[in-house]
């Protein structure tokens, strides 16, 4: 439906334990994101960063307020398969190829397609890929001489890019990014940085994405969410203004400083809150 955010979160509340010992995850959560937005979480340990992740994934449900993806609920948007995971780890098949991995998840669940077309929300992009699209996916991320290899005889970068490449070909409405980058050295997170950019900028997927680095938040997002901890909340929004596509060009002008700088302030904030 046109005008429906493609993540929506109201007055949401998720406390874990009960008594004086519960911890209030999440606190009176507001969150309204447009389709084919990129947008980062950060935030210091404990400010529900995850929570908040598993409520949007459909693992969790809050006790008080209300989740949409498209308009429906989480679980919903799940079983049509409209929300795409990437952990932190890459979870694929040892036993399969790079290209069995990447379009194994198209053969299950058939009837996915047939939900998601019945949900107006949706952004109608039913039709499973097949297989040449997803080679072609597999080319653009780089992976095209390994594609008929396993993942053992890959480096850690690359399992994470076939991890990133197989989320995307599904096309998912909704694509959740659990610090996907964060067991992954410098020069290879910026490479992986570009591929991802590529694949967002040419598919549009609405992205929300968990990162502890600053510059990754600023390059990558149109929006950043800082969190604080204790309770965990949202406590600034910080649009990006910065054009795209962004090269690494960007990474050394002064305006990209002015915004990793002005995070960085809030973070401090929100970890002082959360100390306090
Ligand atoms: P983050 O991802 O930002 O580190 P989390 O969402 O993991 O934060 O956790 C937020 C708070 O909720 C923390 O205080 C954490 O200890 C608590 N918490 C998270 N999951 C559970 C759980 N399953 N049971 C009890 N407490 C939890």
């Amino acid at each position: 439906m046109p005008g429906t955010p493609a993540l929506e979160l109201r007055s949401v509340r998720r406390t874990y334990g009960l008594g004086p010992s519960a911890t209030v995850a999440l606190d009176d959560v507001h969150l309204a994101v447009r389709p084919g937005r990129f947008v980062s979480l950060i935030g210091p340990s404990g400010c529900g960063k995850s929570t908040l992740l598993r409520l949007v994934a459909g693992l969790e449900r809050p006790d008080h307020g209300d989740v949409r993806v498209h308009g429906v609920a989480p679980a919903t948007a799940c079983a049509a398969k409209m929300i795409g995971l990437v952990p932190q780890s890459p979870a694929l098949l040892p036993w399969m190829s790079v290209l069995r991995n990447v379009t194994l998840p198209q053969k299950i669940n058939p009837g996915a397609a047939g939900r998601r077309e019945r949900i107006p929300g949706s952004s109608g992009r039913q039709t499973a890929p097949d297989a040449p699209y997803l080679r072609e996916l597999l080319v653009k991320a780089g992976l095209g001489e390994v594609m008929h290899k396993l993942p053992a005889q890959l480096s850690g970068g690359m399992r994470q890019r076939v991890a990133i490449v197989r989320a995307f070909g599904l096309r998912p409405d909704v694509l959740v990014m659990d610090e996907p980058f964060s067991a992954l050295d410098e020069f290879t997170r910026e490479s992986l940085q570009n591929q991802l950019l590529a694949l967002w900028d040419e598919l549009k997927t609405t992205v929300l994405f968990v990162t502890h680095s600053v510059a990754e938040a600023v390059r990558l997002s149109d929006t950043v969410v800082v969190m604080a901890p204790g309770p965990g909340r949202i406590v600034e929004t910080i649009e990006i203004e910065l054009p795209r596509p962004r090269g690494e060009r960007l990474l050394g002008e002064r305006r990209f400083h002015e915004y990793e700088d002005l995070v960085r302030d809030r973070l401090r904030r929100a970890w002082h809150d959360g100390a306090a």
